[in-house]
């Protein structure tokens, strides 16, 4: 009589399925709030420079990555569909109040956004700077637009989602991750107009690097940011208006008069070099921070960063100094101090600490 002994075949089995139930109740559950960009964008053919931002649904966007639904659970929402040239106060407050309605949840591990990369820094160093919570906020897009041939977005958006589910993650505040480089909100800075790799951390070098999926974390940067942050969006609908104006040679000292008339809070100066302006400018700067206006000298070139009294006596005119936030980001926050009173020396403070 032959016996057939079954139980090496019912441990396989019962194995493999614990295995398999173990390694689902591992997977992550990331949220990726789509906002447009050429990640989502659409061309009539796979090899023309012409095209159109955010063209493509979030649905469609994850469909386009094989295997990113093995590496976790995802949910996609529509935040916009807007190539980011059009990103507004107005989105980026809906962006970041529902991040942080779901912050709350212990269903959701951690977020990625698309956007597109035009103001993709400047999305970036708004949540860094009101998102409560520590799981991570992962940003990302594209150059390409998703039908381009070589099109960059779905191995971005594969790498997004493995820095989302990544413990090494945490703590880092929002990370930016594009072309393999993992970079901090507070650091990084579009700089090509088309290459693929056109974001640079210029002063402080990239946070890590992502490989198909895999991380290596190089450092943490040192500003505080989200859980850490004192900034609140909590009721708020609207930001004073700041705005950024550009200096070069010969420049005319009215534009800083304008702003003034036209209501401007704030003023941030893209200085020349290390955060200059000529002699009108500065007259037209100093009577505009008489009247209350808070005027920051931040600087147009690329890297480095603008000291207070080095070559412009702030002290004495009344002046903030931008340390290493370049114009648009000096923007953000001073939007964001501007919504409650503080003293010049709290508001400089702000630009050394953030
Ligand atoms: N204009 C596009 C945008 O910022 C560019 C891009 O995404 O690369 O939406």
């Amino acid at each position: 009589m032959i016996r057939h002994n079954k139980t090496p075949l019912a441990l396989a089995i019962l194995i493999t399925v614990v295995t398999c139930q173990y390694a689902v109740a591992q997977k992550k559950n990331i949220v990726i709030l789509a906002t447009g960009g050429t990640i989502a964008g659409a061309a009539a053919s796979g090899t023309q420079a012409a095209y159109t931002s955010g063209a493509v649904t979030i649905d469609a966007m994850i469909a386009a990555v094989p295997g990113i639904k093995d590496m976790a659970t995802i949910k996609g929402e529509q935040v916009s569909n807007v190539g980011s040239q059009d990103m507004s106060f107005e989105i980026m407050l809906k962006l970041a109040k529902r991040i942080n309605e779901l912050m709350k949840s212990s269903d959701v591990d951690g977020f990625v956004v698309t956007h597109g990369t035009d103001t993709m820094e400047e999305t970036a160093f708004f949540l860094n700077l009101v998102v409560k919570g520590d799981k991570p906020v992962v940003m990302v897009g594209s150059m390409r637009p998703s039908t381009a041939v070589s099109a960059d977005g779905p191995l971005n958006l594969y790498n997004a989602v493995g820095v989302a589910v990544d413990p090494n993650a945490k703590g880092r505040g929002v990370l930016v991750v594009m072309n393999d480089w993992i970079h901090a909100a507070h650091s990084l800075t579009k700089t090509s107009t088309t290459a693929i790799q056109t974001f640079m951390s210029p002063l402080r070098g990239v946070v890590g690097v992502a490989t198909y999926g895999k991380n290596d974390f190089y450092n943490t940067p040192q500003w505080k940011h989200t859980s850490g942050s004192e900034f609140d969006i909590n009721g708020v609908n609207k930001l004073p208006r700041v705005d950024i104006i550009f200096a070069c040679a010969d420049m005319p000292a009215d534009l800083i008069d304008a702003s003034v008339a036209n209501g401007a809070k704030g003023i941030v100066i893209a200085g020349v070099g290390n955060g200059n302006m000529n002699k009108a400018s500065l007259d037209a700067a100093a009577n505009a921070a008489k009247k209350g206006v808070i005027v920051v000298r931040s600087t147009r070139v690329a890297t480095g960063s603008v000291g207070r009294n080095v070559e412009v006596n702030d002290d004495e005119l009344g002046f903030i100094a931008s340390d290493e936030l370049n114009p648009q980001k000096a923007r953000l926050l001073l939007s964001l101090a501007l919504l409650k009173q503080r003293s010049k020396s709290d508001i400089q403070n702000l630009f050394t600490t953030y």
